[in-house]
């Protein structure tokens, strides 16, 4: 059987033998690395999440995240101290993070009272595709359903296309669960720059359904799964077992 999520097609479509690494366990358990980014942008969602499934109304507030995003360091402070390096990175990251949660709290996202939170539904399309992946948050009013997807990195003003696939992906899904309810809006919410991307429900998820089959067709009948070279091959973590990088040792 093949899983698919968003991320995982992305991953396929700019370079299979990358798929095919972060598919196998043990390879990527191998090389896969934390960069303090990635590790930054992991805290701040799990803060976040935290805050509403672990966290009364009344008690939802800055110095709430603020503790949450320290004791979620402290937890893990021997790898944080290795991956962020230094004293002063940490303190970089920590008052990131505080900015951060301002934008958060100053935001009209910040009420109301989340249907879901990270735990987002699995979907078996049939007996050898299950979907899935990770996606924030969703709320819902007036019987309508948002999907809120936060960022913690640069708004990019070229790679925004790439979402639109994963936002539709996401949206087939939570009408498979909640067939009762519509997807109203979809919403990239950059912490970092305080921008929000909102974006409109699909006019034809029968297209997006037959989209997302092809993928797995086109993958599930891919047996070489080849390096393909791309413009993020420099911040690959597979390059030392890439066999275009290799030959040129
Ligand atoms: S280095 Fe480039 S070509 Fe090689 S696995 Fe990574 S992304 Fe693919």
């Amino acid at each position: 059987m093949i899983k698919l999520s968003p991320s995982k097609i992305a991953t396929y479509k700019q370079c299979p033998f990358k798929y095919k690494c972060e598919t196998d366990m043990q390879i990527r358990l191998a090389y896969r690395k934390d960069t303090p980014d990635l590790v930054f942008g992991n805290l701040i969602h799990g803060c976040l999440n935290d805050f509403y499934k672990r966290t009364k109304k009344e008690g939802r507030n800055f110095e709430t995240l603020r503790k949450l995003f320290e004791t979620k360091f402290k937890y893990n402070f021997q790898k944080h101290n290795k991956i962020f390096k230094n004293k002063e990175n940490i303190i970089k990251y920590v008052e990131e993070s505080k900015k951060q949660f301002k934008v958060f709290l100053k935001s009209k996202f910040s009420e109301g009272e989340p249907l879901l939170t990270e735990d987002f539904p699995k979907y078996q399309l049939s007996s050898e595709l299950e979907l899935g992946g990770k996606f924030d948050r969703v709320d819902l009013k007036d019987n309508k359903l948002t999907l809120i997807d936060y960022k913690t990195g640069k708004y990019k003003e070229d790679g925004q296309n790439n979402y639109e696939f994963q936002l539709n992906f996401y949206e087939y899904l939570l009408t498979k669960k909640y067939p009762e309810y519509k997807v109203d809006k979809k919403i990239l919410f950059y912490l970092k720059e305080n921008k929000i991307d909102e974006y409109k429900s699909s006019k034809d998820l029968n297209q997006v359904e037959e989209e997302i089959i092809n993928y797995a067709e086109t993958i599930k009948n891919d047996i070489e799964l080849k390096p393909k070279r791309n413009s993020l091959c420099n911040y690959c973590d597979y390059q030392e077992i890439c066999s275009l990088f290799r030959k040129n040792l």
